[in-house]
């Protein structure tokens, strides 16, 4: 854990975080921690987690882990945004309160825009709207993500299919969905809609039921255990993270894996071991990043142009594919190629390097 092995300033520094903000309210039990990671392209995005973790330890280290990956989403994704997350801890059903939630609105705030927060697992769009009641300092309040984040996910496997066949028609590509949730479900339509084929797989027999509903012929089912040994050019993970593992790797039959789920890998070395078997990656937190464009977008300009917004999200695929052209001109000492997972990261923090660099201008 996190506080046994090193100082929590020790930690900070190790992993280039500039604030992090413990807020305590006794009289709401609101217990939270704000961290901001990297503010140098602008101030800090990141949902709101409220989780019932086993210690405060583990809400730090949480917390840190996933501002940290905002930092390389919001880089990724050519926003002049920073990356941070917020933690509320305790049992969603049982602290949730609208005096707790706006406790929070209140501390959150304080930070005068260094941070900016919205919905995330264990908060809604109406506890967001509560906590608007007291921070402007919030968005994700008028359009739901899901769709722009499914919207990117089709436009990165577009991108992925001409790297690998140089051909980006879906007409009659073989994609297997594990996942048919918010975002899930959205990709299978636009999939449907461009002449895809589908294998999909739910532990929610409805969602199978309304996608093959729509769907027909072109939709296959399997169990939820199965969808990794399917035969196909692509595996959509839109479902849970860590679904690429030790048991998972050597049973895919896929050329490409790309889809929304956050924090596929379950560490570094499944990224390489992907790229070992040849199989094409489109890193998650650049493939999955159409709904941060969107509430990014909602929260500089209040209302959205749709049109110009999907045009931001299209280029998503162009990312990839600058991405994958870097793996390949990174080769290890042995000369395999980086893992594409690398080479986002680098991609996302070389952008933060290159502004940092620049604001070493003074403006008067
Ligand atoms: P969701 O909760 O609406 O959908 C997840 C679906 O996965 C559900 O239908 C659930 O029944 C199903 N599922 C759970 N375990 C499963 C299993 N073992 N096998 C098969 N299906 C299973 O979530 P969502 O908003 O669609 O997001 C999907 C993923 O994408 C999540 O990992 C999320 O963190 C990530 N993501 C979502 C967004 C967004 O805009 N919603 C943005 C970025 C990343």
């Amino acid at each position: 854990m996190l506080l046994q092995q090193s100082s929590l300033f020790e930690s900070m520094n190790k992993q280039g975080f500039e604030e992090i903000v413990f807020f305590s309210d006794p009289k709401t039990g609101l217990k939270s921690i704000v961290a901001i990671h990297d503010t140098t392209l602008g101030p800090a995005l990141g949902g709101t987690r409220i989780w019932n973790y086993r210690s405060e330890a583990e809400a730090l280290s949480d917390v840190m882990r996933l501002a940290r990956a905002m930092t390389m989403k919001a880089a990724g994704a050519g926003l002049n945004l920073g990356g941070g997350k917020a933690v509320i801890i305790g049992d969603p059903e049982r602290i949730k309160s609208e005096n707790l939630l706006r406790s929070y609105g209140r501390f959150i705030e304080t930070l005068g825009g260094r941070f900016i927060t919205g919905e995330d697992v264990g908060t809604s769009l109406e506890d967001v709207r509560v906590i608007a009641s007291e921070t402007k300092y919030v968005t994700g309040v008028k359009y739901d993500p899901s769709p722009f984040t499914a919207y990117g996910v089709f436009h990165g496997i577009k991108a992925c299919l001409d790297y690998l066949y140089g051909d980006r028609s879906m007409e009659g590509i073989h994609v297997a969905i594990q996942g048919l949730g918010k975002v899930g479900f959205e990709l299978a339509k636009l999939l449907l809609d461009e002449g895809a084929k589908l294998t999909v797989t739910d532990i929610d027999g409805r969602k199978v039921k309304a996608c093959i509903d729509i769907g027909g012929e072109c939709i296959e089912y399997v169990e939820s255990k199965r969808i990794y040994s399917v035969e196909c050019d692509v595996f959509s993970p839109c479902a849970l993270g860590g679904v690429i593992n030790d048991s998972t790797v050597k049973r895919l039959k896929c050329r490409i894996v790309a889809g929304a789920a956050n924090n596929q890998l379950e560490n570094e070395r499944h990224g390489e071991i992907l790229s070992e078997m040849g199989i094409v990656y489109a890193p998650d937190f650049i493939i999955n990043a159409g709904g941060l464009i969107t509430v990014a977008n909602e929260y500089m300009h209040g209302d959205v142009d749709i049109r110009m917004l999907k045009k931001e999200i299209e280029k998503i695929g162009d990312r990839l594919g600058r991405i994958f052209r870097m793996a390949e001109s990174m080769p290890d000492s042995s000369g395999n190629p980086m893992s594409a997972a690398r080479a986002a990261e680098i991609f996302a923090f070389e952008r933060i390097e290159k502004i940092s660099e620049m604001k070493n201008i003074y403006i008067p």
